[in-house]
């Protein structure tokens, strides 16, 4: 197939590219690289030795997206071009709410102007707010989002939603991510935050690099077995692979689904800390601090559905996660900037 990738330049887009280019699908990415580097797309061309076609442009710009569709025969679009900085959101909300859901609006009005009605779109754990249950299956009412990131996903999911239900010739999956971490096995391509990191596992890292004097774990009074919050970590790679096996559901046409993309095992932030010193032999150094507002204490997936339906199921343990994690950070520490 023929795949348009937004935001493929990005972390999880540059992994799914090479998926999807080693399964055998074209390639088309539109990246405005505000949050990547063009060499991270060269990267991708190097993993695979294949290429794919790039196109520098926002999607909020109909001009550049009418160009693409002009140009190619897309058959379906893998959506994961949007601002994803919980903190900065809460600083920022006309940016996120303009970006995220303004150029989901463009990007669907023109892909249904050409007929291309194929939509992934990237969702996520957030939407579930603080969860009624865990583990979180799709049946759980969506909740109270605590940023207007996690707002932004809620809101496109319903707009999804309400076009499909207008016009069911769509076929929608929404795909909602719990917590990638990792890196390719060849280290060529990973995260490459900003500043400093505000995800765990690159702080993570990067206080192994010595980059940063220690972590700051943000709470251990919570409702949990050690006191720290828990989350569904899940492979970057694993979540890859699972645009490719929802490629093949679309091609099925049954219209709108649903679906958590996690591993199902919850790990604390101790658990990861312990991980990472296992896999790596590199020890971090922890204090504890205050709780992070807008945290939830538990946050962990049902992933059956996606295993029933998708056929896809994730592969990677922590300790996979974390070796692969550190690879990247020990051959890039200054991400995309440092010569290959
Ligand atoms: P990322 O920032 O690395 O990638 C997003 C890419 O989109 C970047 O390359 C950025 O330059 C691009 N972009 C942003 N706005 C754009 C616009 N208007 N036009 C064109 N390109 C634009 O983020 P990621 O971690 O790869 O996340 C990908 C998607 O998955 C995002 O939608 C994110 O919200 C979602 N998601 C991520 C996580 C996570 O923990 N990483 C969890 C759940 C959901
Ligand atoms: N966390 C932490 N210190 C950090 C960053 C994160 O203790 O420097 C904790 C955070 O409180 C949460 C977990 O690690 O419990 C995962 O946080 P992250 O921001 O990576 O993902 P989230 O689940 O919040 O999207």
């Amino acid at each position: 197939m023929k795949i348009l990738v937004t935001g493929g330049a990005g972390y999880i887009g540059t992994h799914t590219c090479v998926e999807l280019l080693e399964a055998g699908h074209e390639v088309i990415v539109i990246d405005n690289l505000y949050n990547a580097n063009e060499q991270a797309l060269h990267n991708v061309e190097l993993i695979t030795g294949k290429k794919l076609q790039f196109y520098n442009g926002d999607i909020a710009d109909e001009t550049v997206l009418q160009r693409i569709f002009e140009e190619h025969t897309i058959d379906c679009c893998i959506h994961f071009a949007g601002l994803k900085a919980v903190g900065e959101s809460v600083v920022k909300p006309l940016e996120y709410y303009d970006n995220n859901i303004s150029g989901t609006l463009c990007l669907m009005r023109v892909m249904g102007k050409y007929q291309v009605k194929n939509m992934i779109f990237s969702s996520s754990a957030a939407v579930y707010g603080n969860p009624a249950f865990v583990p979180i299956t799709e049946e759980c009412p969506k909740g109270i989002c605590t940023n207007p990131y996690g707002w932004t996903k809620s809101m496109i999911e319903q707009i999804l939603m309400d076009i499909y239900r207008a016009d069911p010739s769509w076929n929608i999956l929404l795909l909602r991510y719990f917590n990638p971490i990792g890196a390719h096995k060849s280290g060529m391509i990973g995260e490459n935050p900003n500043g400093i990191p505000n995800n765990l596992m690159p702080y993570i890292t990067q206080v192994a690099a010595g980059m940063r004097d220690h972590l700051g774990i943000f709470g251990n009074d919570y409702d949990t077995p050690d006191g720290t919050c828990i989350r569904d970590y899940i492979h970057v790679m694993d979540l890859a692979r699972g645009h490719v096996k929802a490629l093949e559901k679309i091609q099925k046409k049954d219209g709108l689904a649903i679906y958590n993309l996690g591993t199902g095992t919850g790990c604390s932030v101790l658990d990861v800390v312990r991980n990472f010193e296992q896999a790596t032999g590199v020890k971090i150094a922890y204090t504890f601090e205050p709780r992070r507002a807008g945290d939830i204490a538990a946050c962990y997936c049902d992933p059956s559905k996606a295993e029933r339906e998708l056929g896809w199921k994730a592969e990677c343990d922590i300790l996979e996660m974390c070796a692969d994690a550190w690879k990247w950070q020990q051959s890039h520490p200054n991400g995309f900037a440092d010569v290959q």
